[in-house]
């Protein structure tokens, strides 16, 4: 277990001294307990006749039954006074079985003897004795030293107190940085490596399970998650779910052992991801240095297929273009450096425009064309998606509604729809008012949203689905067959359309084996859903979806995306 894992060991002394300052009774006026373990019964009698005005007294005549009192009192007890030589389980054996039990370990425990050698001393001491007291020494020199002992344990308890999170026992961000930095400056040669790890979607599960039983997980999973790190050093917890391990530099695969899931309860569908620095720089500061490992962590969150990132070199690269992304993204809106593209849906049967894809566009004066597969992410993990999002929108609606005017047959338009926009409790009815504002029939806007979705809470997101289904949207569930979708979370929502994913398409033509997709296929339409089969490039795909009963075909065989321009023409030219 960790070093600074302290479930147990301060515990009593925490109560105590929490429930004092609670009565507001001061720590030194309370009267503390002290058990007595001796098997001379005169000098039972003398060390109790010594202490009682001062202290609550518990008598053990010897070690096993001391054991019994520790059992049934230790929540009570402050000190003990341990005699060595006893004929029923002595001194010696008394501490060794008291030091494996994590409840008494923390409790101090002065020696009282005749003379004592001092080979027993040291073997006492090693055993985890604090002090000796002669049973000779006179009341007020054993007195100050029994109060010296208790003071000392108690302080160091409410150090303990401030320094440990208390849900988990872990060190609190402070204190981790505290130790990490003495650590590193102590040991110029040792080379570590920070972990951080974080619960994926762990808001979600505070809503969905509750409070208590979100922590009761943490609680699981900090004392998991350090049971795993190999060299660990210290452990912290650095805010809500997320945690930081410094551990000793590991070579090779080591962090196999960290893609778990249900391990620690089968029934919650939960990831925890893993950010890993690896050979940390001493010249940074450790909370810079557990930044870095925070940064890879946030280029694993919301991946299904991966739950552990390195920070390398090139992530420091990445990190700078990401910086530079978040902080001109606002601009970018506001300046018309997005655009909306549209890439054509073709009917497979009449070979017609059944319809189109809006994907969002970013040219940057400087860094040129950026992916949506780079800013989207990004997007959605700060919560910007959303204002794009209704951009996007937006613009269909007034390109749908141009079509109309310049006497085009409108072909319905299917818009991305993130998992973070189910956030909003409006959306349905922010969706249809936009819509509305432009005097387009609902059915032309369709909604698709990505099968990721499906980690999230299905009942809020199939929520506002039902609304905008009996509001006339069509819904499509994009990305089918990526990996998060199981069959029976499938019925949990409202769905009109499933839109089978680019990459499994390839992999069928690839492999030449189109079992999935037809099983797919298969599926939707016991379901009574339309297919649409996205990424297909050949002639030779296209017929292979036709045959296995798609309805609709996106894909560079058809069109890549096009401008709003473009897309009309392209209107223009197959509705001759
Ligand atoms: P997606 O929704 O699965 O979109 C399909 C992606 O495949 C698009 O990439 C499209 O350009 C590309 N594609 C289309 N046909 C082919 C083909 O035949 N072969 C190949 N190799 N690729 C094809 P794009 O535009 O880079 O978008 C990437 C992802 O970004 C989209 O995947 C979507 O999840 C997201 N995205 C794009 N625009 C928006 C948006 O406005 N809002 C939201 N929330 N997400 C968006
Ligand atoms: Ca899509
Ligand atoms: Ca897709």
């Amino acid at each position: 277990m960790s070093p600074c894992l302290r479930f147990g060991p301060f515990d009593k002394l925490l109560v105590g001294t929490m429930k004092e300052s609670k009565q507001g009774i001061g720590a030194s006026e309370l009267k503390r307990t002290v058990l007595v373990v001796e098997d001379n019964e005169l000098n039972r009698e003398v060390l109790c006749a010594l202490l009682e005005d001062e202290f609550h007294i518990i008598e053990a005549e010897n070690g096993l039954v001391g054991l019994e009192r520790l059992e049934q009192h230790y929540k009570d007890i402050s000190l003990i006074l341990l005699d060595v030589y006893m004929p029923v389980c002595d001194g010696f054996e008394f501490l060794e079985r008291k030091r494996q039990d994590a409840r008494f370990d923390s409790l101090p425990v002065i020696i009282t003897t005749g003379s004592g050698t001092t080979d027993d001393e040291i073997r006492c001491l090693e055993l985890g004795a604090n002090d000796f007291i002669l049973k000779s020494s006179n009341r007020d020199v054993m007195k100050n030293r029994i109060r010296s002992v208790i003071r000392l344990r108690e302080s160091a308890a409410k150090l303990n107190l401030v320094e440990t999170d208390p849900l988990t026992g872990l060190y609190n961000r402070e204190i981790f940085f505290y130790e990490m930095g003495r650590i590193l400056r102590a040991e110029e040669s040792g080379e570590y490596d920070i972990v951080c790890s974080d619960v994926e979607n762990f808001r979600a599960m505070n809503e969905i399970y509750g409070r208590e039983a979100s922590d009761a997980f943490l609680r699981a999973a900090a004392e998991h998650l350090s049971a795993l790190m190999p060299g660990l050093v210290l452990a912290g917890r650095l805010s809500d779910d997320v945690f930081a391990f410094l551990i000793k530099h590991q070579q090779g695969t080591w962090a196999d052992r960290l893609a778990f899931g249900d391990e620690l309860d089968g029934k919650r569908n939960y990831t925890i991801n893993f950010g890993i620095y690896p050979h940390v720089d001493k010249s940074l500061t450790p909370s810079v240095a557990c930044d870095r490992a925070i940064f890879a962590l946030q280029t694993v969150q919301h991946r299904f297929s991966e739950n552990t990132a390195w920070y390398l070199d090139d992530v420091h690269e990445k990190r700078l273009r990401r910086h530079r992304i978040e902080e001109e993204m606002q601009f970018a809106l506001e300046n018309t450096q997005f655009s909306v593209h549209y890439q054509p849906k073709h009917d497979i049967h009449t070979d017609g425009v059944g319809g189109a894809e809006a994907l969002a566009r970013w040219f940057h004066p400087e860094l040129g064309s950026v992916s949506p597969r780079e800013f989207i992410s990004i997007f959605e993990h700060n919560g910007f998606i959303t204002q794009l999002d209704f951009y996007v929108w937006e613009e269909v609606c007034r390109e749908i509604r141009r079509c109309i005017d310049q006497g085009l047959e409108p072909v319905p338009i299917s818009v991305n729809v993130s998992r973070i926009d189910f956030e909003l409790p409006d959306l349905a009815t922010r969706i249809s008012q936009l819509v509305d504002s432009y005097g387009i029939d609902h059915s032309l806007l369709h909604i698709e949203i990505t099968e990721s979705v499906f980690r999230d809470c299905l009942e809020q997101i199939d929520k506002t689905l039902v609304e905008l289904h009996d509001d006339g949207f069509i819904i499509e569930l994009d990305d089918f067959g990526v990996g998060y979708s199981n069959f029976t979370s499938l019925f949990m929502l409202t769905l009109d359309i499933m839109k089978l994913d680019l990459g499994l398409v390839r992999y069928a033509a690839e492999v030449n084996d189109f079992q999935i997709l037809r099983s797919a296929i298969m599926l939707a339409d016991s379901m009574g859903l339309k297919i649409v089969a996205e990424g297909v490039e050949t002639a030779e795909q296209a017929a292979a979806l036709k045959v296995l009963g798609c309805d609709y075909i996106q894909g560079y065989y058809y069109s890549p995306p096009l401008c709003a321009d473009d897309f009309e023409a392209y209107l223009k030219d197959h509705s001759r």
